[in-house]
């Protein structure tokens, strides 16, 4: 078994057009010597006249930089992988002429143009494609915005939200004049203003599982920005039954993922995750917050995958699940297979159209809530009329920083089992939160330990801001 180096794209005219190439060698420096023997052109990119690696080339060996060890005399061994990295700037060569791209958009597109795994014919296929995004939101916004610039021809969207200021801090796509309207609107004037060559096609709706299919067939490239699981299978299932690529993106806090699910060359969505996890057991981004930049790393990742798929061009990420730590800034990356008994691709599948997402996911089989829930306005009335009622926020101690209703006594959900004998059980109880989804929990957990005369505020701390309190910010 011999060493693999890998060359890198600027090098591989040099090669034959090869990415990789086995040699032997017993250190660094005989890899190099080999590499440029066989291949005399390389020579003159690699070492300067004194025979020294050139300054702008890095080799890692296995991942690790050698620079700070004598590089030559660096040992590999069979099996051992050479990454030789050059540093590369932007291009600014000019294109030529071509005639059929407008000259506009041969300006516009000219550091595509000149790139060899673009060109002019890579750029036509740009312009032919179709890809639709699920969800104008914080994935769906640099994804839009980028393939935009990019020149894909017909970008559809599919979304039915309103912009609302929340939203500002990661939805690039929109901005502070557009709150209030479409998000729809928003993102097609912006991508209008960003390139009036690309055809937007709208479509103010919930994906759902009656139109899901109408709607994908007509496209050739699928990106999944939602942030609900009942969609996400959706959009699986309906991509894996019409044999298109789903691009996928997802995002929590400070972590990501994205992958590549095509389920003619690779695993789907639900090779990986074969059953969503109980409703309310992952938070949304809305409960558990997402850092602003995180939606704009993972939702490029998905823009540039799926150029990829529509050039050809590249390793696309099927089989393989990206993950990534904002933290640490991390990337990993685990192989996926593909399921054998999967439902929906394998070869035994159960799964051949469309199903209720909801009811799969376990939405709407919650209990229901008659006479537990209260408005910010009965609150108000009651609490008055008895002020010994104990008002309890289960939100996290720094959203109380943010806002806190006075009078309220702050027990965080997580810690509300171990503090249950901290509350008087002969006394009115109302747990409220951020939104109320937090509340229901804790007031499910109250009555399993007997707690009898418990109600969770209806709309959280933002209703009562809305309709009790307006000097309180909401957030
Ligand atoms: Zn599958």
């Amino acid at each position: 078994m011999a060493v693999t180096v890998l060359i890198p794209t600027p090098l591989r005219p040099y090669v034959g057009g090869r990415d990789s190439l086995e040699l032997e060698g017993a250190s660094v420096g005989e890899l190099l010597e080999r590499l440029s023997g066989e291949h005399t052109a390389l020579k003159q990119h690699l070492f300067a006249d004194d025979g020294r690696l050139r300054s702008f080339v890095n080799v890692y060996v296995n991942d690790r930089d050698i620079r700070q060890l004598a590089q030559r005399d660096t040992p590999v061994k069979a099996g051992d992988t050479v990454s030789i990295i050059p540093s590369i700037a932007g291009g600014t060569a000019v294109a030529e002429a071509l005639p059929k791209l407008s000259h506009e958009e041969i300006l516009r597109y000219s550091r595509h143009l000149i790139l060899p795994d673009v060109g002019l014919e890579g750029q036509k296929k740009l312009k032919a494609a179709r890809v639709l995004l699920v969800g104008a939101g914080g994935l769906g916004s640099p994804a839009a915005l980028y393939l935009a610039a990019a020149g894909v021809g017909t970008v559809g969207i599919v979304d039915f939200d309103v912009v609302d200021k929340t939203n500002l801090q990661r939805q690039i796509v929109h901005g502070t004049s557009t709150v209030g309207t479409s998000k729809l609107a928003s993102a097609t004037a912006r991508i209008r203003d960003l390139n009036p060559n690309v055809r937007v096609e709208p479509f103010e709706t919930r994906l759902t599982s009656e139109n899901a299919l109408d709607i994908i067939r007509e496209f050739d490239v699928v990106a999944d920005g939602t942030d609900n699981f009942p969609t996400r299978y959706l959009v699986n299932d309906a991509c894996v039954l019409l044999g298109k690529p789903n691009v996928y993106g997802s995002i929590f806090r400070f972590e990501g993922q994205a992958s590549v699910f095509d389920a003619k060359r690779g695993p789907c969505y639900r090779c990986l995750y074969s059953e969503p996890p109980p409703p309310g057991l992952v938070p949304s981004c809305a409960e558990g917050g997402v850092l602003g930049v995180l939606p704009g790393i993972i939702g490029s990742i998905q823009a540039m995958e799926t150029i990829k798929l529509i050039l050809g061009a590249g390793d696309p990420l099927i089989g393989r699940l990206l993950l990534f730590d904002a933290l640490k800034l991390q990337f990993r990356e685990l192989k996926l297979a593909k399921d054998p008994d999967c439902p929906v691709c394998g070869p035994h599948a159960t799964i051949t159209e469309l199903i209720d997402y909801e009811a799969f996911c376990g939405i709407g089989a919650e209990p229901a809530y008659d006479g537990a829930e209260i408005t910010a306005h009965e609150l108000e009335q009651e609490w008055r009329g008895n002020p010994d009622m104990l008002v309890i926020d289960v939100r996290e101690s720094h959203e109380y920083e943010i806002t806190h209703i006075d009078g309220s006594r702050l027990i965080p959900l997580g810690e509300l089992p171990q503090r249950l004998g901290e509350l008087d059980g002969h006394r009115e109880i109302v747990t409220f939160c951020h939104h109320g989804a937090r509340s229901l929990k804790a007031l499910e957990i109250l009555k399993a330990a007997g707690f009898a005369k418990v109600r969770s505020l209806r709309g959280g701390i933002d209703a009562w801001a809305v309709t009790v309190d307006p000097s309180l910010p909401r957030y």
